[in-house]
């Protein structure tokens, strides 16, 4: 079943009028984790937080469906209610369902006394991505989009969020991450690997069992799905 289908879309920073994304085009089932990479600039982030409705940008044109509803009439709530989720760079309040979520720190490797404390008080770079994780299981999301969550980790930090990930995945969950680095993708190991450049898709790469890369222009939808089996 398709989860999210983005068709030509643009998009511009609200205040300057800067075009920054130049027609994505994307296709996630339930169930797939993409990753996008690219170089800095290319318009990752920018993609990401067009997707929760950041109000920093503005769309300029294209769709964007999410469970067959379009996802760009909805408020940034509306869409978390939704199922999508995004990781926080300055994670929100966690809310006080302590039972819920001290099942789920054993999850994230995290001690419970974590609840103690104040939210992102005292936390190290590894803690407050394990806490963005958190946040994910708590929430349950249908697609999470994982905005460089390798970025300051070590490597022991990075396996353990890894894990986390992999731990949260069910048949229904999907997950879009955003990373500049491979090593991430050696433990969330996506289906699908696509690359930005200039703000738009222009390479799709199939992992697994049948790599393969769908050239320019063509959307993932383009690959024969039937193949991999
Ligand atoms: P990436 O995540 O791939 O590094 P971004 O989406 O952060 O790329 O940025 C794409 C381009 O848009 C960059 O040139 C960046 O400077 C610019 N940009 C993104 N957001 C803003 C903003 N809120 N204000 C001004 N420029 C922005
Ligand atoms: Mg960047
Ligand atoms: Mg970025």
């Amino acid at each position: 079943k398709v989860l999210l289908e983005v068709k030509d879309l643009t998009a511009k920073i609200a205040d300057s009028g800067l075009q920054i994304l130049k027609g994505v085009n994307l296709v996630i089932y339930e169930g797939e984790i993409h990753a996008i990479m690219g170089k800095n600039g290319s318009g990752k982030s920018t993609f990401s937080k067009v997707l929760v409705g950041h109000p920093d940008y503005e769309v300029t044109g294209g769709t964007v469906l999410f469970k067959g509803e379009n996802l760009l009439d909805m408020e940034p709530e509306e869409r978390s209610l939704a199922g999508l989720f995004m990781s926080f760079q300055s994670p929100v309040e966690i809310p006080g369902f302590y039972d819920y979520v001290s099942r789920r720190l054993k999850i994230v490797n995290m001690d419970t006394n974590f609840l103690n404390r104040n939210v992102n008080e005292g936390f190290s770079g590894g803690e407050k991505k394990r806490n963005e994780i958190l946040q994910l299981a708590v929430l349950g999301a249908n697609l999470a989009i994982l905005d460089e969550i390798d970025s300051g980790l070590d490597v022991d930090a990075l396996q353990d969020v890894g894990e986390a990930v992999n731990e949260l995945l069910t048949p229904q969950k999907s997950v879009l991450m955003v990373t500049h680095y491979r090593r991430l993708l050696d433990i969330i190991k996506p289906k699908f690997v696509h690359i930005m450049e200039d703000g738009k898709i222009v390479k799709t790469a199939l992992m697994g069992k049948i790599p393969g890369v769908v050239e320019k222009g063509k959307i993932n939808d383009s690959i024969d799905r039937t193949s991999e089996l």
